[in-house]
């Protein structure tokens, strides 16, 4: 079988992280900044060295095409963002777009022609850093998001993605607009200790957590600390307290995949000498099957249930509901083979995060391919990947993407 050229994947990605690099090892490359242009720029440098010509449309979304024999059949696409969190890491998106750049010089090394054109792509402002919200570009091409929607987010500021995206001169005109797609790949690490900590090469995903945001109200009274009995209060913090503890449960009932957070909570009034009258806290559910996070909703009311016998006035509001996400199986068994001929081990697995690929699984097949990162560091100037996962990654990529871009 052929193979990627992992030394010159492993120079390209060490190239990369020059762009926006920090002194601790990572790199800053926010969306739509002077850095992002330079890697934007060096990216489309890369294709045209490789004889490919790069298209950008109005949100600044990179496409770069490899034509097929049969340019009129939907193309097959690849790719991730260049865009990096302040402080983040070497690899997070970066290495989805350079395994894709490299499995294109691959091909032309050794002049393999494929039926169907094979698309490259970078997505703008996939991590949602300087504009809110995240995976924003990728989000309008697949109909989520208004353009006018996107143009108007604003960075902390007051410029607007329209201006930024004017000011390092990817301001494209071809429509952010979803074409008809064979199949969507999206190689990424996997911002998680489970492929390492088994010594795994791949991680072959078969879904996306859907993910449940409440914000819980719980009103008891405010009272004197001393001259109140214990009997006779409505502790609001630590009615909060009981929840928290339930919120945990309800994640570990539902191992392995069920992730159950309370990451926020304000207390008041706040003060030593105080009964706390009211707290303000999030609650957060994640899960890749429906069902489950319908359960899990179930248990927090029951546990708001218990507290409301206790004296306290609760309200529950959820803010946000995303649908688990399924990726298609076509793609994903393309992955399996493809791993499994490379004689990499692998496993199935459900990715926590979103991602680009997750709104393109809306509109095509799509699926991804997940490598190790060390300690499961992400988001952090720490992240670490090795060479050999490097290249594992891509071989899978190469071989999954042969296979769809053969198929008529
Ligand atoms: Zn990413």
């Amino acid at each position: 079988m052929i193979s990627v050229n992992a030394d010159r994947l492993w120079a390209t990605l060490e190239e990369m992280a020059q762009i926006g690099a920090t002194p601790a090892g990572g790199v800053t490359r926010l969306a739509l900044s002077d850095e992002d242009r330079i890697a934007r720029d060096r990216l489309r440098d890369w294709a045209q060295q490789a004889g490919l010509h790069c298209d950008v449309d109005t949100l600044g979304n990179m496409f770069i095409r490899r034509p097929g024999r049969q340019s009129h059949l939907p193309p097959v696409l690849m790719g991730s963002h260049v865009d990096s969190q302040p402080l983040g890491g070497r690899y997070d998106g970066i290495y989805g777009v350079l395994a894709g750049l490299e499995v294109l010089r691959t091909l032309n090394d050794r002049q393999i022609d494929t039926e169907r054109d094979i698309l490259l792509v970078n997505w703008t402002n996939e991590e949602g850093a300087r504009f809110a919200p995240a995976m924003l570009a990728s989000g309008v091409w697949t109909g989520h998001f208004s353009e006018a929607f996107a143009l108007s987010r604003t960075d902390s500021d007051g410029m607007s993605v329209d201006e930024a995206l004017q000011a390092i001169g990817y301001r494209g005109s071809r429509p952010a607009r979803s074409i008809p797609l064979h199949a969507c790949y999206e190689v990424h690490i996997e911002q998680g200790p489970i492929l390492e900590e088994e010594g795994i090469d791949i991680g072959v995903v078969r879904s996306a957590m859907g993910q449940r945001w409440y914000t819980v109200t719980l009103k008891g009274f405010a009272a004197h600390a001393g001259t109140t009995p214990m009997r006779s209060r409505r502790d609001a913090l630590t009615g909060f307290a009981r929840l928290a503890l339930e919120v945990e449960e309800i994640g570990i009932r539902h191992i392995p995949d069920g992730r159950a957070t309370t990451g926020m909570v304000q207390n008041s009034p706040n003060s030593r000498n105080v009964v706390p009258g009211e707290v303000v806290c999030s609650v957060e559910f994640r899960h890749p099957q429906s069902a489950a996070l319908e359960a899990m909703e179930k248990d927090l009311h029951a546990a708001v249930a218990d507290l409301r016998e206790r004296g306290l006035e609760v309200k529950v509001e959820r803010i946000f509901d995303y649908a688990p996400i399924a990726f298609d199986p076509g793609c994903t068994r393309r992955v399996e083979q493809a791993a499994s001929q490379l004689g990499y081990a692998w496993r199935p697995m459900v990715s926590g995060a979103g991602h680009d690929t997750c709104y393109l699984n809306a509109i095509a097949p799509a699926s991804m391919i997940f490598i190790p990162c060390e300690k499961g560091i992400s988001h952090n100037e720490a992240e670490n990947i090795l060479p050999r996962w490097s290249e594992k990654g891509a071989n899978v990529l190469l071989h999954a993407l042969l296979s769809a871009a053969g198929e008529i």
